[in-house]
């Protein structure tokens, strides 16, 4: 096969348990990574497995285009439109994987998002009752061109552009690779988009200027997204969108008083701000979404990864109830946008999504990850004195660690030697997967991990039990 984000050609076959995975020659690892950020009730939750199974048993497969759906589907977008709490959210649309989703935002923040007046279900699996919770929470597919058209008929059509930040990750489709800050995934492909702009990564320690505090550099950076505003024109700039904390450019949390600073910008000049919380949410910061943790107030809301645990593929877009809702009252004036996917809003996969939702809340895995994150972000600071690491940084049960020589920002390691790479071969040879980018690695496990196995994963670093007896620091 060719493997996503890979040099080469390869197969590396390994089965999942629990906080573990084995590979093909029964070699055990501690998963660090939660498989891609994801799997956060581990790899063999039996509720999950048993939530498909059922699902598949009962109706394995109904679409949710023209207004038809499943009760799966209905009862996800309510479970999800009470959860999220940090601002109110009106309606949920369905999608296979978070570059959907944020593809599918750039449409709703892009067109505006409405619903339609009259709805006519001709369909024996959907029982009369569900039919006011369709318009009621959840996106069906003929929407989106309704949207288009309401957009252009409000006199903004102008107002299109998307602000991003530099190393944020928010996918690999068009238009999410776009929103995306890493330039490896824009070299060779024609991208970014000429509608989306990126601003400043908010990486304290990389980008703080002489004596400058975090508070300062909050504010330095929320004057200069206001000062590309402006230099734009704000009736042409549609959105912002961030991460609570930046993935996979490097695991990045907030400098203090950021997210208050800019969320003021947008809100002045009627910017909508996206949230993706595709790895945030369900408890990997300590709260259940990471718009909790900084008192962020989003317009809308990107969710993937851990609403399955990553058991099945499926992404979601919360929209706040007043962008439905201006869009509601103009839906007469509206025709059809061909947007979907055959398998939004799947039915095993919102069966499994509702599984996970319940886990999330029964266990009370927020307050699981605030009470073993210590252990788990103390155990890596540990090697923070390590003259060879850069800085260590993370919050709850996510954590990137970069390699610079002498500590020192401005003298990395030249690329050749490949630091990032060793230190990754080397967790691999103690049993620990991590994630490896350049010179950082990041780890961010199941959110269900031990006491225990926190332990393992630190001192997998300090020399693990099967392997050399040395520190990697
Ligand atoms: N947004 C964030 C913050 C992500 O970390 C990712 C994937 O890692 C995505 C979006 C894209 O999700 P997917 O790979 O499911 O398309």
């Amino acid at each position: 096969m060719l493997a996503p984000f890979t040099a080469g050609w390869q197969s590396n076959d390994v089965h999942p348990l629990g906080s573990y995975v084995y590979d093909i020659n029964g070699n055990k690892y501690l998963d660090s990574l939660a498989g891609l950020w994801c799997t956060a009730l581990g790899g063999s939750e039996p509720r999950l497995v048993k939530a498909a199974t059922d699902q598949l048993n009962k109706l394995p497969f109904y679409h949710s285009f023209w207004n038809r759906t499943t009760k799966p589907t209905l009862d996800l977008a309510d479970d999800l439109l009470s959860m999220f709490t940090a601002s109110k959210m009106g309606k949920a649309f369905f999608t296979n994987s978070g570059s959907e989703a944020n593809d599918s935002h750039m449409l709703c923040s892009l067109r505006r998002v409405a619903t339609i007046d009259t709805i006519y279900v001709a369909l024996t699996v959907i029982r009369h009752s569900h039919l006011q919770r369709i318009t009621k929470n959840c996106f069906t597919l003929c929407y989106v061109k309704l949207v288009w058209y309401y957009n252009n008929a409000l006199g903004r059509p102008n107002k299109k552009k998307f602000i991003a930040r530099s190393k944020a990750y928010h996918g690999s489709t068009l238009i999410s690779a776009s929103l995306t800050g890493l330039p490896a995934l824009h070299q060779k492909f024609d991208l970014p988009a000429p509608f989306v702009l990126h601003t400043d990564c908010p990486h304290y320690w990389r980008f703080h200027l002489p004596g400058e505090t975090e508070e300062e550099f909050a504010t330095r950076l929320a004057k200069n997204l206001e000062d590309l505003i402006l230099k734009e024109g704000p009736e042409t700039i549609a959105a912002f969108i961030a991460e609570p904390v930046m993935g996979a450019g490097g695991v990045i949390p907030p400098p203090k008083t950021y997210f208050d600073k800019v969320q003021a910008v947008v809100k002045k000049y009627d910017i909508l701000f996206i949230v993706d919380e595709v790895i945030t949410a369900f408890g990997r910061l300590g709260t259940m979404f990471g718009s909790d943790m900084y008192n962020i107030k989003p317009d809308l809301v990107t969710l993937a990864k851990a609403l399955s645990s990553a058991y099945v593929p499926i992404g979601a877009t919360l929209v706040s109830p007043e962008i439905a809702a201006v869009v509601d009252s103009q839906s007469n004036k509206l025709g059809s946008f061909a947007h979907g996917f055959t398998y939004s809003g799947h039915p095993v996969a919102c069966a499994v999504a509702i599984e996970a939702l319940k886990i999330y809340r029964e266990r009370n895995i927020p307050d699981h990850v605030k009470q073993i994150a210590p252990r788990f972000q103390e155990g890596t600071k540990a090697f923070a004195g390590s003259p060879i690491v850069g800085e260590i940084r993370g919050v709850g049960l996510i954590l990137g660690t970069e390699f610079a020589n002498n500590k020192s920002r401005d003298d990395p390691f030249p690329a050749e030697w490949g630091v990032g790479a060793i230190f990754g071969q080397e967790c691999q040879k103690r049993g620990m997967l991590v994630r490896v980018a350049g010179d950082s690695i990041m780890m961010s496990p199941p959110l269900t991990m031990t006491p225990g196995e926190v332990d393992e994963n630190n001192s997998s670093l300090s020399g693990g039990n099967n392997a050399p007896e040395r520190t990697l620091f």
